[in-house]
């Protein structure tokens, strides 16, 4: 059911991508934003001079668009009327979670829809679901979850947002056991372009339900809520292995070995970071946690499952026995909330990567101009059993791993040559990785991103933009083009 707006609607405003360029804020005769009246229950409008607008504006300081207008939503009410205003003054619009957006997308020179004010968790332990607003930060979540002795697999980092991280796929230390956290998905409620508000499922709107999981934040409408299916947890072991810094060839090799075979229990990363001459840090931490709720865990069954791990370059090994909760603080972090630079590139490997492969790594990682990251994110398990068409999200069956390169910094005087070095190690590594992307690392830099992202997936992500969107409103420079 559509919400009303101030002013009736007179479609279509926003001309389609087939017919004229994306949508721009038009030439407005009076201030637009006076018109934009949102009732306190459903939310607020916070002008630029408004104490909470900066707190709001995206976590990459790379990224320099502020917006006209945020539209505070409390709900889908709140939503749906910051929606029809765009289209009345044909002004852009995007929406806005934990705003960690690599390249900041959720803002834009237009209205940014906030929906962090909507962030309840609500649990049905009965059924093993949580009902989750879209507003909710990973921290949070997982904090409430565990109250109950529950867990939704998500990533690590606790500020970062629900909706975009889900929208995208989300993988996290508990994927290679539970899935994506779009594979736990089992309904969304989501604001459409007209306004109206519906639910995606497997049983309504099917193909937006198939979308909406992995087929990257910000291209279909504005969620307002999810509903997962939850996991029952209780015990895990953190564990963190670190090798000798000469040792970064046979730590990788045997690494991207142990990715494809370990058990599902296992989740974990290798980082390795270098520049200027040199390897600075080899070190791969992971979570065990047990194959069914409740068996106990010792640590002398996980070094056996880590045992080819351990069989190399002598790592040190540190373990920390924790309950599920204080595992997920200590891979978060302090979890700072101060925004920074920073600058990602990533990339898939299917299977392992050639010696010459793991050569031209090292030595591009060693040579970097400067200091620079390499985080492989361990695939396999849960994730690669879904079948790449079941979700959009296509990185499944023979994907060993994700692998990100990642600087950050904290001057605007440093951000040309950090960003040079993220792109001169992915370039390095070109002739080696077939040049696909995650979305939820969304990087401008791509031409050929839509296939990057999506892979086979991407026509049937056209179909349904088409369905649901046809008047492209949701748009930004990576949002899924219209078909030709
Ligand atoms: C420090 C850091 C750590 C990270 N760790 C991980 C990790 O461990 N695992 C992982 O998979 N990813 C990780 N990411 C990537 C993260 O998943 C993406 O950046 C994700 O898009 C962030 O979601 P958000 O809600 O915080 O971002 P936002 O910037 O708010 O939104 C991202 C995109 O989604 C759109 N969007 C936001 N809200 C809505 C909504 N309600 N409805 C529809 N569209 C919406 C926005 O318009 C934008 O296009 C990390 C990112 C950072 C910066």
């Amino acid at each position: 059911m559509p919400f009303l707006a101030k002013a009736s609607l007179k479609a279509p405003i926003l001309g389609s991508l087939n017919s004229g360029p994306p949508p721009r804020a038009r030439a407005l005769a009076a201030d637009p934003v006076d018109d934009l009246v949102v009732p306190a229950a459903d939310g607020k409008v916070l002008r630029p001079a408004a104490a909470e607008f900066d707190g709001l504006l995206p976590f990459n300081l790379r990224t320099t668009v502020r917006p006209l207008v945020i539209a505070q939503c409390r709900t889908a009410q709140g939503v749906s009327l910051a929606v029809q205003w765009a289209r009345q003054h044909g002004v852009a619009l995007c929406g806005h979670g934990g705003g960690h957006s690599y390249e900041g997308f959720s803002s834009c020179a237009g209205i940014m829809i906030d929906v962090r004010k909507m962030d309840a968790v609500v649990i049905d332990a009965a059924n093993q679901t949580a009902r989750i607003g879209a507003g909710a930060l990973l921290g949070d979540v997982a904090e409430k979850l565990f109250v109950k002795k529950f867990a939704l697999p998500a990533g690590t980092c606790k500020p970062v947002g629900i909706a975009g991280l889900t929208l995208g796929g989300g993988h996290g230390v508990s994927s290679r056991k539970f899935g994506l956290t779009a594979d736990n998905l089992l309904a969304a409620k989501i604001v459409d372009a007209t306004g109206a508000e519906l639910t995606a499922s497997a049983t309504q709107n099917a193909d937006l339900f198939w979308a909406l999981r992995g087929g990257g934040g910000g291209n279909f409408g504005i969620v307002t809520e999810f509903t997962f299916k939850i996991h029952p947890v209780d015990r895990a072991i953190a564990f963190r292995l670190v090798w000798p810094n000469n040792f970064p060839t046979a730590a990788l090799k045997k690494w991207q070995g142990f990715a494809q075979s370990a058990a599902d229990e296992l989740g974990f990363v290798l980082v390795m970071s270098g520049g200027q001459g040199h390897i600075t840090g080899i070190r791969c931490t992971g979570q065990y946690l047990p194959a069914v709720a409740g068996q106990t865990l010792t640590v002398s069954a996980l070094r056996t499952l880590l045992a080819p791990l351990l069989s190399v370059g002598n790592p040190t090994l540190t373990t920390r026995q924790f309950s599920y909760i204080e595992a997920a603080r200590y891979f978060a972090g302090n979890g700072d909330p101060n925004r920074v630079f920073f600058k990602g590139k990533s990339d898939y490997s299917i299977g392992a990567l050639t010696n010459d492969g793991v050569s031209a790594f090292i030595s591009a990682l060693r040579n970097s101009a400067s200091p620079v990251a390499a985080i492989f994110e361990a695939y396999g398990g849960a994730i690669n059993r879904v079948p790449e068409a079941d979700t959009a999200f296509p990185h499944r069956g023979d994907t060993r791993f994700c692998i990100q390169y990642f600087a950050e910094w904290s001057s605007s005087a440093a951000t040309n040559k950090n960003v040079a070095a993220v792109r001169a190690l992915d370039a390095a590594m070109r002739p080696h990785l077939p040049g696909f992307s995650y979305v939820n690392y969304i990087d401008l830099d791509l031409t050929d991103w839509a296939n990057a992202y999506y892979k086979a997936n991407l026509p049937r992500l056209q179909a349904v933009k088409q369905q649901y969107d046809p008047g492209n409103v949701f748009h930004f420079a990576q949002s899924i083009p219209l078909p030709v």
